[in-house]
């Protein structure tokens, strides 16, 4: 399929991206690996009237330890992840997460901030950085803007962003020495999942993300509560599902992805949470 006309702007900066988004409003869109816009320009699901494209903003792909927390370009690419020494030491679930994205193209390509800008259920970085308990910085014609991770999702490939915003940083708590797991359930290798989830457990801080269990990326709370009013991670994991509206599709039905979840989490739980049973 052929998307429909557009114009197309380079910019360099990200100066240069407010300024355009501040001109065309939501007329616009920024373009950053491409590999969710373009295929969703393709099906006719988006027709932005002008790219702005944002993939040559060398000023926002790096990786930094700040001390307390790593600050993550939003234009930092899913390989620059899975390779940065950084977070292997400090955040290995969002380095092994990204190295789970698609294919090699793929994760050359795509970027951390259209991940978590596009907004959809089926990612797996959203969930991660969720898990983490990240912070997304925006910044648009008002300056920056901190927004928690739990209140960036507003709906199906829809997230808080205004239209002259554009996500410029992604920061992490440090997590060193945190127990973690990424269980990624798929039909084959490289496939998007069917369900996933990301956990990280220490002593300050447990989080456990979902992937594909709903219209937004979402936190397994009532799992998060039961762990941390002493449920072992067996029991806990039961309520995997709870809260969540997994979709039907091809891959599957709504409750199959429910006992999905309930399985992946336990796995997870016991990967991330240390002594804990064996899985059966
Ligand atoms: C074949 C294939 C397989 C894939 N498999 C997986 C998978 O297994 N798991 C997975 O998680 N993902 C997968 N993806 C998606 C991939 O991770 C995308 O790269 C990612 O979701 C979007 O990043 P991008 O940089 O390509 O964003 P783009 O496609 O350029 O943009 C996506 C959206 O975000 C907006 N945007 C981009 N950057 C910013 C910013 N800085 N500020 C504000 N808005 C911004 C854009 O305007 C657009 O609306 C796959 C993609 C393909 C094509």
């Amino acid at each position: 399929m052929i998307p429909s006309a557009f114009d197309y702007e380079r910019v360099d900066t990200v100066d240069g991206a407010l300024a355009s988004l501040a001109e065309h409003g939501d007329e616009a869109k920024l373009l950053a690996g491409g590999h969710s816009l373009i295929p969703l320009m393709k099906m006719r699901l988006a027709a932005p009237a002008v790219l702005v494209d944002v993939g040559r903003v060398q000023e926002l792909s790096f990786i930094r330890d700040t001390g307390d927390h790593l600050a993550i370009g939003a234009l930092t690419r899913h390989r620059d992840l899975e390779v940065s020494p950084v977070l292997a030491e400090h955040a290995p679930l969002l380095a092994h997460a990204a190295s789970h994205v698609g294919d090699p193209q793929v994760r050359h390509r795509g970027t951390i901030g259209g991940s978590l800008a596009h907004a959809d259920p089926a990612s797996d970085l959203p969930a991660a950085v969720l898990a983490m308990g990240g912070t997304l910085v925006a910044q648009g014609p008002g300056g920056e803007r901190l927004i928690p991770a739990t209140g960036f999702f507003r709906g199906f490939l829809e997230s808080v962003l205004e239209p002259t915003e554009m996500l410029v940083e992604i920061r992490i708590p440090k997590l060193t020495g945190a127990g973690w797991s990424f269980q990624k359930f798929t039909r084959r290798a490289q496939d998007w999942a069917i369900v996933g989830v990301a956990a990280v457990h220490s002593a300050t801080h447990t989080g456990v993300g979902l992937v594909n269990m709903g219209t937004t990326p979402l936190l397994a709370t009532a799992v998060v509560e039961a762990l941390e009013g002493g449920a072992s991670p067996e029991d806990a994991a039961t309520l995997a599902a709870v809260g969540t509206e997994p979709p039907t599709d091809d891959n599957g039905t709504a409750a199959y992805r429910e006992h999905l979840a309930r399985v992946l989490v336990r796995r997870a739980l016991q990967e991330a949470v240390p002594l804990t049973v064996a899985d059966d």
